[in-house]
């Protein structure tokens, strides 16, 4: 086992990691900019470094900085997080050459799933359901309008080094493709310094449903069962749920057992989450993303595993001790994103929180980084905190949720809650019937309305 873990990240990801290490007996080094000196992460750490100025780049990415960071403490093993350099395949390979563990994926698989063109093909080639689309980037309109004649329209453009739902464009009709194409190509230039590019059928109501995997590298990989993270503003997931109400058993082993078997033939180790779209009884494969997720607690309160304690005993060798048939998925989860931003126009809010009050109770969980007093910084997400409540069922799962937010009192700045407050009493999301249009539907539909 690991002697010491060096996060090299921030907010409520840094403390989560760190509570894990600490249950395992490992001590602990964080970094931090000089914006998160009095950061919640910093304080309970055994050591911290600071690794340079606010801007990112100067800190959470400055990978010799973070390196010198490990040779200063003596860290054995380095926990990325999410976001900054978790899907660094480079960043995983410069630790191996230092000798410190990546806790994560092998770099190979970082790198292909980071390409989405050639992780729908490894997709493909392990048996996983994809989106119909063109076989590798389209370079051109001409070449799109051939594809586009064999799937038909309506045709979603992507970017192969796609992100964040950066350098995606609908195209409904022959007339809009060529247009798509240069809008998706130019945003993918500008975003991800790669401006490939390749063609889906764009699918017109689905839900985003993903599952969850754990895999050891020596052969054995289980799945936890799927979150459904369909409630999303611009492509960005706000509320995530886990089991999904669209799902019945039978498809949930039957996808689960496909995601699990492929990822056993990968050889993949560590956490991971195989993304999809589900529409009308049919999974397509989208992306997978070689990290743990910030909605992974869902999963931890339907299951009772803690993902971060594995995926660290999995990264120092240890093998997989949980068998499939081992894994239940208990009553019913919503995790509840929290931001530090405007709820109705979305703007950043950051600054103190003069008076700070979470929830608790039976089935109330916080992963928050944030204190009274505390100032939420300008320079990064504004994720204030995550609200996850656990119920018998969904409806439990409900009750609990409307409970908890209207007890979570955070003054000082401007956060979503209110947001949420309204959600959990839509009669459309307590019926489960959402698909990934129906928050920016009602959000437009919000907006529009009087008052
Ligand atoms: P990113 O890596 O940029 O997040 P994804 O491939 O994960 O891109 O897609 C993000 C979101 O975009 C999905 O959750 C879904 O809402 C939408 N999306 C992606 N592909 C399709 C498609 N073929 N049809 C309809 N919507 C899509």
């Amino acid at each position: 086992m690991f002697d010491k873990i060096l996060i090299a990240n921030r907010g409520e990801i840094a403390l989560r990691i760190l509570r894990a290490a600490k249950e395992l007996g490992i001590a602990t080094v964080a970094v931090h900019s000089t914006a998160d000196s009095g950061a919640m992460h910093v304080k309970l750490a055994d050591e911290s470094v600071c690794i340079g100025p606010p801007p990112a780049k100067d800190s959470y990415l400055n990978i010799p900085s973070l390196l010198a960071a490990c040779e200063i403490t003596g860290a054995d093993a380095v926990h990325p997080g999410y976001g900054f350099l978790a899907e660094n395949a480079r960043f995983a390979e410069i630790l191996a050459e230092h000798n410190i563990a990546f806790i994560g994926p092998k770099p190979e698989h970082i790198r292909l799933m980071g390409d989405k063109i050639e992780a729908k093909r490894t997709a493909q080639r392990l048996g996983i359901p994809c989106v119909p689309g063109s076989a590798g980037a389209v370079q051109d309109a001409a070449e799109a309008e051939r594809i586009a004649a064999d799937i038909g329209y309506p045709l979603l453009v992507k970017a192969a080094a796609g992100g964040g739902g950066r350098g995606m464009k609908v195209a409904r009709s022959a007339a809009g493709l060529a247009d798509a194409m240069g809008t998706a190509k130019a945003e993918a230039k500008a975003a991800f310094g790669d401006d490939a590019v390749y063609l889906e059928k764009y699918l017109e109501k689905p839900r985003h449903i993903e599952i969850q995997v754990l895999g050891d590298g020596q052969g054995r990989a289980i799945h936890l069962g799927e979150r459904d993270c369909s409630l999303q503003r611009r492509h960005q997931k706000i509320w995530e749920e886990g089991p999904s109400p669209a799902l019945n058993a039978d498809e949930r082993d039957q996808i689960g057992r496909i995601v699990a078997k492929a990822m056993a033939d990968l050889g993949y180790i560590g956490v991971g989450t195989v993304e999809f779209l589900y529409e009308e009884g049919r999974f397509y494969f989208i992306e997978m993303n070689t990290r743990i997720q910030v909605e992974h607690p869902v999963t931890e309160m339907i299951t009772g595993i803690d993902l971060v304690n594995e995926q660290i005993r999995i990264a120092a060798g240890s093998p997989l001790t949980i068998a499939q048939k081992d894994v239940r998925l208990i009553g019913a989860a919503i995790e509840c994103r929290i931001n530090a931003e405007h709820a109705r126009t979305f703007t950043p809010s950051p600054g103190r929180i003069a008076y700070y009050h979470p929830p608790g109770g039976l089935g109330v969980r916080v992963d928050s980084a944030v204190y009274q007093g505390y100032v939420i910084p300008p320079f990064y997400d504004s994720l204030v905190g995550k609200l996850v409540v656990h119920g018998r069922t969904r409806n439990e799962a409900l009750l609990r949720l409307r409970r908890a937010l209207d007890e979570f009192i955070i003054d000082g700045v401007e956060t979503t809650l209110p947001l949420f407050r309204a959600l959990v009493r839509n009669a459309e999301i307590q019926n489960g019937q959402y698909d990934i249009h129906w928050l920016e539907n009602y959000l437009a539909a919000e907006a529009a309305a009087p008052g």
